[in-house]
C-alpha cells in the first residue's frame, strides 16, 4: 500500500508552510530536482538529457557523494544548475539529534561552499549571494531542525509532486504518469539521480521533457 502521495496534500503544506514546497507562478515553469548524487553514469546521463532539452534543475547532493566526485559536481555547476544540501551522510531527521543532524548539514554545506567559491573564481557568475537550499532526506525532519535551519537563513525545500523513481514496485510508465498528470505552473518535482532510480528516471525523464516542452514549459533552477 502507498501511504505517502504523489501530490503532497494541502493540509501538509500549511502546516509546515514555513517550507518551499511549490513556487507559485502563472507562467509555464516547472522545477526538476534530483536527489541523492553526483552518481557516476546517471547524473552525467542526467546532466546530457537536461541539455538536450535546454532545461536547468536542481541538484540535492550529499556531501559524501561530492566528496568522492568533485568532477561530476563541477560538471552540475558548469551546466548553470542549482545546487542543494542533501546532508553529508543521507540521515534520517527523526532519528537524529538536532545538535548532530545540523553538523551533518553544516559538513555537506562547507563541502557545497567551498566548491562553489572555486568554481566562482573561473566562470562568471551573476550571482553574488548563492542561496543555501536544502532538502531533508526521505523528507524527515523534526521542528526543532527546520527551525535551526531556517534560522541558518537555508531555504528548505521540500516538493509538491513525487516521481516515485526510486520505488522498485512503481514501473517505469508510472513514474511518468505521476509527473505528467501531476504537475502544474510552479510545480517542484523530485527524481534521483542514484544507481535505484536509474531505470524509472531513464524511462521518464527524456519523455518529461519532451511532454512538457511540446505544451510550451519552461524547466528552471530554484536559485532563479
Ligand atoms: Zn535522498
Amino acid at each position: 500500500m502507498r501511504i505517502v502521495p504523489v501530490n503532497t496534500p494541502t493540509v501538509v503544506k500549511k502546516f509546515l508552510s514555513n517550507y518551499i514546497w511549490e513556487v507559485p507562478s502563472t507562467e509555464k515553469v516547472l522545477y526538476l530536482t534530483f536527489d541523492d548524487g553526483p552518481t557516476p553514469e546517471i547524473t552525467n546521463w542526467t546532466l546530457k538529457t537536461l541539455n538536450e532539452h535546454n532545461a536547468k534543475a536542481t541538484f540535492f547532493c550529499i556531501g559524501k557523494n561530492i566528496e568522492n566526485h568533485p568532477d561530476i559536481f563541477k560538471s552540475i555547476l558548469d551546466k548553470g544548475h542549482a545546487v542543494g544540501n542533501h546532508t553529508h551522510n543521507h540521515i534520517k531527521g527523526w532519528q537524529t539529534g538536532t545538535a548532530d543532524y545540523l553538523d551533518n548539514v553544516s559538513k555537506a554545506e562547507s563541502v557545497i561552499q567551498d566548491r562553489i567559491k572555486n568554481q566562482k573564481s573561473t566562470i562568471s557568475n551573476k550571482q553574488s549571494v548563492v542561496p543555501k537550499l536544502f532538502r531533508p532526506p526521505y523528507g524527515q525532519i523534526k521542528p526543532k531542525q527546520g527551525k535551526a535551519l531556517l534560522d541558518l537563513n537555508y531555504k528548505i525545500i521540500m516538493w509538491n509532486v513525487l516521481s516515485f523513481d526510486w520505488d522498485k514496485n512503481v514501473k517505469p510508465e508510472t513514474c511518468l504518469n505521476n509527473v505528467t498528470t501531476k504537475s502544474k505552473p510552479g510545480s517542484i518535482i523530485v527524481f534521483h539521480d542514484s544507481l535505484k532510480a536509474s531505470k524509472n528516471l531513464i524511462f521518464a525523464l527524456p519523455k518529461v521533457l519532451k511532454y512538457f516542452g511540446e505544451k510550451g514549459y519552461t524547466f528552471k533552477a530554484l536559485n532563479t
